[in-house]
């Protein structure tokens, strides 16, 4: 039976297990010698529900029904508490941009509690945007619509995409106005305010670990990570185990660089861009967490990056996103060397990292190509071959494996150039020219073969290729100027384009004839419209 609100059961390990901050009262500071801050969100004026997810509801077992119930809007807005939530934010620090950056913290992010379901999973709650905390440092620990429900709808599209991510329950309009400079031009505009409840199993980052380890507070180091693998890791190890080894830290570890090897991948297929990978912005599970100026690739290009405050050094671009991976992994490496005292076991985990997202890509290169298995000896050189192709003329990254899953390896030898690349001609976002067009046609004959080979090999036919692409390739994704439409219908309070594409890209494989049109090139004037091509971290 699915729960009411006030039915649910709160079972908060963290709060009750971890050292709280001596200090009740609600000011930016340091915080020394706990895990977290209690501090209770700010009330606001006018809440009201804009969107909220059932299948969110589900993993907590709660009743769709309570979206109705005026509490859960109330509650999910900041302004009441139900019995069992205790809410509080936690400290950590992290390297921004390369750099150490000491405290930061849940400085706009208030844990309510964890849910613990009937099926013994805890389930973290958070509003993001609640109001100051200990952590906020400069700033009001608020957040805007617009960037709400850019991870409403983000977070919840990388879930049906099989993106490891955090969750989004719900999205409540604050009734409030919030004070932003959106192009740090020193015009600040009023802007609607709004609250997203995420969910995880747990929101630790890597910048948990390092806080303490930066401190030199080896004791408190200890303590966080033997609860992290108590509570978020306990599948890897007896249940009941308190005390661990350096053996267990390592193990945990590694798994820590197999999970982001496989994200880092599932990012690259699907064409994600983080924006800010930061290592307080790596999550410990593997998820995908904080939506800032992230974007999607609409064009092939290795070297965008959607985040305008990382325009100039583009560390954040699409291309170098796993070796920042493995650099952040490094970073949580030193932090932990404390408890392990060992350098070569770190460094083999990060190279177990290395392996694991090598040998992800390939598979996806594999699966994107309708290619039962990666063969090294040619696969490797057809993929480079394709990565050069996209150079010669801007080409749509979601369209294009769509439009090449219809490409009938026997039809295409007696093919002309042009009529080749006419099976994937409505994915480039200019004309090509001859040269560009004799390329193209080159790799897709080269493609043909290497797939009539494989259909040899494997058994496969013509369909079942097409059925193994589009079940990797998704047909729509969050592209930056749909959730830009839907977010300036939702300034004026029209909240429908916001439920639209949360249905749309439920199903991101699906071919959703209604929908086609969702399933379109970026139009010209979003090129290089605000919120469309270029974000800047003003959320
Ligand atoms: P980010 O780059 O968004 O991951 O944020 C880095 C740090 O700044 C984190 O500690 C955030 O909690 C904090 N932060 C970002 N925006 C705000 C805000 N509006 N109010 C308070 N803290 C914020
Ligand atoms: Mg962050």
């Amino acid at each position: 039976m699915p729960l009411s609100l006030r039915e649910l059961v709160f079972d908060n390990r963290l709060v009750r297990e971890m050292p709280a901050d001596n200090e009740s009262e609600n000011f930016r500071r340091q915080v020394y010698a706990a895990v977290y801050s209690r501090v209770t969100p700010t009330p606001v004026k006018n809440p009201h529900l804009i969107a909220a997810v059932s299948e969110v509801a589900d993993l907590l077992q709660l009743s769709h029904a309570a979206f109705a119930d005026p509490q859960f809007t109330q509650v999910f807005g900041g302004n009441e508490l139900l019995s069992g939530m205790e809410p509080h934010a936690c400290v950590y620090g992290g390297h921004q941009f390369g750099n150490w950056a000491g405290q930061l913290g849940d400085g706009r992010a208030i844990n309510l509690g964890e849910v613990k379901n009937s099926r013994g999973e805890h389930w973290t709650l958070q509003l993001k945007g609640a109001g100051p905390t200990p952590y906020s440092r400069t700033a009001d620990g608020l957040a805007v619509l617009r960037s709400s429900v850019r991870e409403f709808l983000c977070s919840e599209a990388m879930f049906h995409l099989g993106v490891p991510t955090t969750r989004a329950l719900s999205l409540v309009g604050t009734g409030e106005l919030v004070r932003r400079d959106m192009f740090y031009d020193g015009n600040p505009q009023m802007e609607p305010g709004a609250v997203v409840c995420r969910v995880a199993p747990t929101f630790t980052r890597f910048g948990n670990f390092e806080i303490f380890s930066a401190r030199n507070d080896i004791a408190l180091l200890k303590q966080f990570t033997d609860f992290t693998l108590r509570t978020d890791f306990s599948a890897l190890f007896p249940a009941e185990q308190h005390e661990f080894t350096k053996a267990d830290y390592l193990r945990w570890f590694n798994e820590i660089c197999i999970r982001t090897a496989q994200l880092m991948a599932h990012w690259m297929r699907v064409g994600f861009v983080h924006g800010v990978m930061n290592t307080d912005n790596m999550s410990v599970l593997g998820l995908t967490i904080d939506y800032g100026p992230y974007g999607w690739l609409e064009g092939y290009d290795q070297d965008w990056t959607p985040n305008t405050t990382d325009a100039q050094g583009r560390r954040y671009r699409y291309g170098s996103q796993p070796r920042v991976a493995l650099w952040n992994l490094a970073q949580l490496a030193n932090a932990i060397y404390p408890l392990i005292d060992e350098v070569e076991p770190l460094q083999a985990a990060l190279e177990n990292y290395r392996a694991e997202y090598e040998h992800c890509a390939q598979r996806d290169v594999a699966a994107k190509l309708g290619l039962s298995q990666f063969d090294p000896m040619q696969d490797q050189a057809l993929n480079k071959q394709l990565l050069a192709c996209f150079q010669l003329v801007e080409t749509d990254m979601t369209i294009f494996y769509r439009a090449l899953a219809q490409l009938n390896a026997d039809d295409i030898s007696h093919y002309a150039n042009s009529q080749c690349v006419d099976i994937v001609r409505d994915s480039f976002y200019s004309v090509v020219d001859a040269r560009a067009e004799t390329q193209w046609a080159d790799w897709l004959r080269l493609y043909a073969a290497r797939l009539q080979q494989d259909y040899v090999l494997s058994g496969n036919t013509h369909t079942q290729k097409c059925e193994r692409m589009n079940a990797v390739n998704p047909k729509y994704v969050l592209r930056n100027y749909l959730a830009q439409q839907a977010i300036d219908k939702a300034t004026q309070g029209d909240f429908s384009e916001v439920e639209k594409l949360l249905q749309i890209l439920r199903n991101p494989y699906a071919e959703q004839p209604d929908y086609q049109h969702y399933f379109a090139k970026r139009p010209e004037w979003a090129r290089h419209k605000a919120g469309c091509s270029m974000l800047s971290c003003s959320s």
